[in-house]
């Protein structure tokens, strides 16, 4: 077995995944397009921020991480729901505290991710974008900021550099992998809420005022993941450690409203006050940002072929990039990283052998989540504000409290386990049919067959593994 491996991508999950490896002993190098973010800060100091679940908690874990995220991580109970009147109502995600999701900062979690790579002895290239593979010489070929070239010999290379991976290209030179892109037809754009002090007083209401006053340090409920469905479109906002949230307004590309013909800071102010009027004093650069910030492109990335023989292998978002609304994208690529270092570091001498069983226990759930995160999208923008919808979802909490282990809300099993995706998908889809059979014409809780839900659920659904 080769103990040398190359990866290309020092994102979240190229870090991760180096950080593992070297711990096991490999001799690993890494290539990142980008500067060192701990030295260039990142993506020109904006806070981004992502949902880390149980998956992602186990990767740090593995890696010995834990605490220091913890440190950075902030607590989000569930979906705070703004409705259109104004009033506002937070539906747990699980039963209590301890089923929670987390805000985290990408910057500050992909700089802990490299300096634990670091110490594991990874050796990290910054300013180093993959052009190429010459796959008979086995050498990478780099670019850096001035295009001067350099080539590295690299017999086994790991592809970590994202959606847009050139790695993949560079396979695809040599094998078809079968690749799809399935574009959605939303895009999104990222806005600011600051904290409380930095927002002009002028333009705050009295209540917020007051609280400035007294030097509270969010201009919301800090612990929840804020949303304002509104049908087709949407806008979210997640916490951050310092105070302020990253609120990322999510609209059709055409349409209306849309991209198309929401195009400028004008236009998107006239949005938030006709739309998400709680949000738009708490956004004071909302016109500047809007007008600065790009607009992202989403979609889900289908490949039939991750590796090629034993040389390359493709992970993360390079491998199956996925829309964001179950925030699971990283999630699932810091389980690929934990499968990987343990599938390579047990593998004798087979590396091709060991590709290609990454791919055979991951890809199932891959296009689990791929289409979990696709359906999630409906339940945020629009389903949360609809009452069939709160009616099922408090049956399915009444279900899990009467049958622990056998009925098990997908979302649950989803965020706050490390069951196989594709293991959550199947039942959830069981459990689905089962809630929309018992709800059926019903408007209220105390109207359903509880002794025939029992019995449904037994029928239908064996018990979980503990
Ligand atoms: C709006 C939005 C919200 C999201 N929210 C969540 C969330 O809440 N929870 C969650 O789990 N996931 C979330 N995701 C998904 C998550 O961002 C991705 O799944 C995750 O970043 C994938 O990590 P990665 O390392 O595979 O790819 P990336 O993060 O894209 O990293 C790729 C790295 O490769 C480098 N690179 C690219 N090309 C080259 C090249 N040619 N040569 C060398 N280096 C290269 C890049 O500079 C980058 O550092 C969200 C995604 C979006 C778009």
């Amino acid at each position: 077995m080769n103990r040398e491996i190359t990866l290309v991508g020092a994102g979240l999950v190229g870090a991760l995944a180096a950080t593992l490896l070297a711990q096991r002993g490999f001799a690993v190098s890494v290539f990142e397009r980008r500067q060192d973010p701990r030295i260039h800060g990142f993506l020109g100091g904006r806070s981004i921020n992502l949902a880390l679940a149980e998956r992602g908690w186990h990767g740090l874990r593995v890696a010995g991480l834990q605490d220091r995220i913890g440190q950075l991580a902030v607590m989000m109970r569930g979906r705070m729901v703004h409705h259109l009147d104004g009033h506002t109502e937070l539906l747990r995600y699980g039963r209590d505290d301890s089923q929670v999701i987390w805000s985290v900062s990408r910057g500050a979690l992909n700089m802990a991710l490299l300096d634990a790579a670091e110490a594991a002895g990874a050796r990290i290239h910054f300013g180093q974008r993959l052009a190429g593979m010459d796959w008979k010489g086995s050498a990478l070929q780099f670019l850096d900021d001035a295009g001067t070239p350099r080539s590295h010999a690299a017999p086994v290379v790991i592809g970590a550099d994202g959606a847009g991976s050139a790695l993949r290209a560079a396979m695809t030179a040599a094998t078809a992998l079968g690749e799809r892109f399935e574009p959605l037809e939303h895009g999104y754009k990222e806005l600011e809420i600051p904290k409380l002090s930095d927002i002009p007083a002028a333009t705050l209401p009295p209540a917020l005022s007051r609280q400035q006053e007294r030097g509270d340090l969010f201009a919301m409920e800090p612990n929840a993941l804020h949303i304002w469905p509104r049908g087709n479109y949407m806008c979210i906002a997640l916490p951050n450690a310092e105070g302020s949230f990253t609120v990322t307004l999510f609209l059709p590309n055409a349409g209306n409203p849309g991209f198309a013909n929401v195009r400028t800071g004008a236009d998107a102010r006239a949005l938030f006050a006709r739309d998400f009027a709680d949000a738009l004093p708490l956004i004071p650069d909302l016109e500047r940002d809007f007008d600065a910030n790009p607009t992202g492109i989403l979609g889900t990335l289908y490949l039939d072929r991750w590796h090629l023989h034993g040389r390359a292998l493709l992970i993360g978002d390079a491998a199956h990039a996925i829309v964001p609304f179950h925030g699971q994208g990283m999630n699932c690529g810091f389980e690929d990283a934990v499968e990987l270092a343990e599938l390579l570091h047990n593998a004798a001498n087979d590396t091709a052998a060991a590709f290609a069983e990454f791919q055979r226990r991951r890809k199932p759930n891959a296009d689990a989540i791929a289409a979990m995160a696709l359906e999630n999208y409906v339940e945020m923008r629009d389903s949360v504000a609809d009452a069939s919808f709160l009616l099922m979802r408090a049956l399915e909490r009444q279900l899990a409290a009467r049958k622990p282990g056998r009925f098990v809300p997908r979302y649950w099993m989803v965020t706050f386990s490390r069951l196989p995706y594709s293991v959550a998908f199947r039942r959830g889809e069981i459990q689905s049919a089962i809630l929309r059979e018992l709800s059926a014409g019903k408007t209220a809780l105390d109207q359903v067959d509880l002794a025939h839900a029992d019995r449904l659920i037994d029928e239908r659904l064996a018990p979980l593994p503990n």
